[in-house]
């Protein structure tokens, strides 16, 4: 069985093609997005917890976004991909090692029609409202995973987990909850994922962000402006 993986970068750069030999075909984007947990493996193997280097600080770019606010941007874009109308959540999984294993969205199940299952909240029917049908942020991210499992993974989500999610969080061995929402808390659904949350030590904390907005403009870079040091000669055979 042969695996394939799609490498979503930013420039076409070589040095990272020769990092990829597990990769069997590239699909390289000059604008595209960069979230792929590709990306994440090749990025992170270098600065996992963020220390400050002691030479060349005052060469490094200072502007950079705290993990717990890239996770939750991570989480926050995928919610770009849901079709509800009134709610758009989005879920990311990380590992121990801080590698992204899961990501989803709210959404209809695979084979549920977009257009033909119902998206309203409203109606007299409850078969006429989306509740019976969407699958939540949290449930898509888990089923999304790739990695064997969940065990002490932690979850960046935009709303706190209801009842239903905090089950598989607590089945899928994930043991922590980072939420940016907790606009639900009064509801029983609310009350009874805390408590279950709690009861299996499940950790859940509310993220306060440094950056308020982060904002991914495709055009923000100029790359013919960008510094490119020249290639190094290829090295001589040594026999
Ligand atoms: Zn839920």
């Amino acid at each position: 069985m042969q695996d394939y993986y799609w490498l979503y970068m930013t420039t076409n750069c070589t040095c990272f093609c020769l990092c990829l030999a597990s990769c069997r075909e590239l699909l390289i984007f000059n604008y595209c997005t960069i979230f792929s947990f590709i990306e994440n493996r090749i990025m992170n193997h270098t600065d996992i917890e963020d220390k400050p280097k002691q030479s060349n600080s005052s060469c490094k770019n200072q502007n950079f976004i705290d993990w717990d606010e890239y996770f939750m941007a991570i989480a926050f874009l995928a919610a770009k991909r849901s079709k509800d109308p009134c709610t758009q959540v989005g879920a990311c999984i990380i590992n121990e090692d801080k590698k992204i294993v899961g990501v989803g969205y709210n959404g209809m199940p695979i084979g549920c029609n977009d257009d033909e299952f119902p998206w309203s909240k409203n109606q007299e029917s409850e078969l006429d409202n989306k509740y019976l049908y969407v699958c939540h942020a949290e449930l898509n991210a888990i089923l999304n995973k790739n990695s064997s499992d969940l065990k002490n993974c932690k979850l960046y989500v935009g709303l706190f987990p209801c009842n239903e999610c905090a089950k598989c969080i607590i089945q899928s061995g994930i043991k922590e909850v980072v939420y940016l929402s907790d606009k639900h808390a009064h509801k029983n659904g609310t009350i009874a994922s805390k408590r279950m949350l709690s009861a299996a030590n499940v950790k859940y904390s509310q993220l306060n962000p440094k950056n308020k907005k982060i904002v991914i403009d495709f055009n923000e870079i100029d790359w013919d402006s960008m510094y490119q040091p020249a290639l190094s000669p290829a090295p001589k055979n040594v026999s």
